[in-house]
């Protein structure tokens, strides 16, 4: 026993995307743009507090040196000590405590010290050491800011060093840190929300768009996805996606037209032999008699194998330019090469066929695929012209075209059928078509054959005045064999 196939199972719920969502992409950029301008402003801020507060230390340290240079006076010793108290006044406990003041003489002694702070103990000062620049030095009591300099009195030269604590500067610098990191978490939380909750509603229409979509299916093709208040871009893509489906409907419904007519024509032929067979079988038959059955028998099958080519040549050529052997050919060359071809069955009907062409008429193209629309057509005129007619083919060069035109004295076709002639198995005499063993897919595949090369075919005609078929190609730049 044959296993069947297998039960078809409800279809799956769409698989969630390995990826990132859109949303969450957008929302981690806006962290990370968030993150990077905080990181720079910090920094920023962070270096330009630390700079001024660096500056307002150096500023005192000096400030310092200036005052105690101003208030040192000897005294009845000989000593040197400051007038009016350490440097000169009393100390604001505001400006922050720990100042530190070292008096030296040139023979590098230190002669007087003061301060509003234990001794930090530095180190002893080099003779001729006094920058009046400040520098900052870790000690046992915190870091110090300290500066020397060197003043004058009575003839002698000293050098000043003071020191100011650091260790309030540090704080503020601290605090200010900490701050601006408090500050950063809280924007950056802020903004990654914020992030979310935009990205969520920019793209919410994109969401459902997705969903509606999705519940489309290949019985529901002709429905279109409704509009919605949303942004331009979303727009666009649902009228996007509204044309696609759009074409998918129409090809859709050509696709199962052409497969019910297809298998109508394949019946009509498998029919006939059938009722030929059974015919033929219902009594014995003289050895004639079957040789007749036989022989329309064969005419069937022949009809089937026209079919079923032309079935095949248009399912290759609808794959497009992608299978086009493309070379360099010579429509003149083309028209001789068919005419010779059909002149027999021409001949056959009395009738006669003509080339006119200047040669070369050069194309780029596949040489099979136009050979057969050049078939096709001479065939047709050949088919359904009237006995001892004459038949023109022409190849030449019209404006930026190559063309092809095949001129009969048959009996046209009606302007109502014209636009319809190039229809898969339309035959606007469906009688003498099938007399003639037509497929109805003659004209279909010379239109094809010319899209698929950039090209167009028309018809002009009048009833009772013959048909003009025009196949137009781009014509080539290249010589022939370049
Ligand atoms: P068919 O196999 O029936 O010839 P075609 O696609 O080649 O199919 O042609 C479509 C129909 O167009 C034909 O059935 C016929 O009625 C009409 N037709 C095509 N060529 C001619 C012509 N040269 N003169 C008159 N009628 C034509």
């Amino acid at each position: 026993m044959r296993a069947g196939p297998p039960l078809a199972s409800p279809s799956p719920p769409p698989q969630l995307s390995r990826r990132l969502s859109l949303r969450a992409v957008i929302a981690l950029w806006y962290g990370v743009i968030i993150a990077l301008c905080l990181g720079a402003y910090s920094l920023a801020v962070g270096y330009g507090f630390g700079r001024h507060l660096e500056l307002e230390l150096d500023r005192r340290v000096h400030e310092d040196i200036e005052l105690a240079a101003r208030a040192l006076v000897w005294n009845e010793t000989g000593g040197l000590e400051w007038v009016g108290g350490f440097l000169g006044k009393q100390i604001d406990e505001e400006e922050g405590g720990g100042h530190w003041l070292e008096v030296w003489d040139a023979a590098g002694v230190r002669v007087l010290t003061e301060g509003t702070m234990p001794e930090p103990h530095l180190d002893a000062l080099e003779v001729g050491s006094a920058s009046g620049r400040a520098h900052t030095l870790t000690t046992p009591l915190g870091p110090l800011r300290v500066m020397t300099d060197s003043v004058q009195m009575g003839g002698h030269i000293y050098r000043i060093r003071a020191a100011v604590s650091a260790i309030g500067y540090r704080a503020q610098l601290r605090t200010m840190r900490w701050e601006l990191v408090g500050l950063s978490l809280t924007v950056l939380v802020l903004g990654g929300l914020g992030g979310i909750a935009i990205a969520r509603r920019a793209l919410g229409p994109l969401v459902r768009l997705a969903a509606r979509a999705r519940l489309i299916t290949a019985e529901q093709i002709h429905e279109l996805l409704p509009e919605e208040s949303s942004s331009a871009e979303v727009e666009d893509l649902r009228v996007a996606i509204n044309e696609t489906l759009t074409r998918l409907n129409r090809a859709f419904q050509q696709l199962g037209r052409f497969s019910g007519d297809a298998s109508h024509e394949l019946r009509t032929p498998l029919t006939a032999l059938r009722a030929v067979g059974e015919m033929s079988l219902r009594r014995p038959q003289t050895a004639e008699e079957y040789r007749e059955v036989i022989g329309s028998m064969l005419e069937e099958v022949d009809r089937l194998t026209r079919l079923s080519d032309d079935l095949l040549t248009l399912a290759r050529a609808e794959t497009g330019r992608a299978h086009l052997h493309v070379e360099s050919i010579d429509l003149a060359g083309l028209a001789r090469d068919v005419v010779s071809h059909l002149l027999v069955l021409a001949e056959e009907r009395g009738q006669t066929v003509e080339v006119l062409a200047e040669s070369p008429v050069t194309v780029e193209g596949d040489r099979a695929a136009l050979r057969q629309a050049l078939v096709n057509l001479l065939d047709n005129a050949i088919k359904y012209s009237p006995p001892d007619s004459r038949i023109v083919v022409e190849a030449g060069f019209a404006g930026a075209d190559a063309f092809l035109r095949v001129v009969d004295e048959g009996p046209g076709i009606r302007a109502a059928d014209q636009p319809r002639v190039f229809e898969r198995f339309f035959r606007a005499d469906r009688q003498r078509s099938r007399e003639m063993g037509g497929t109805g897919l003659g004209l279909s595949i010379v239109r094809l054959a010319a899209e698929t090369h950039g090209g167009t075919v028309s018809l002009e005609s009048e009833p009772g005045a013959g048909c003009t078929f025009i196949v137009r190609l781009p014509r080539s730049t290249r010589p022939i064999g370049g």
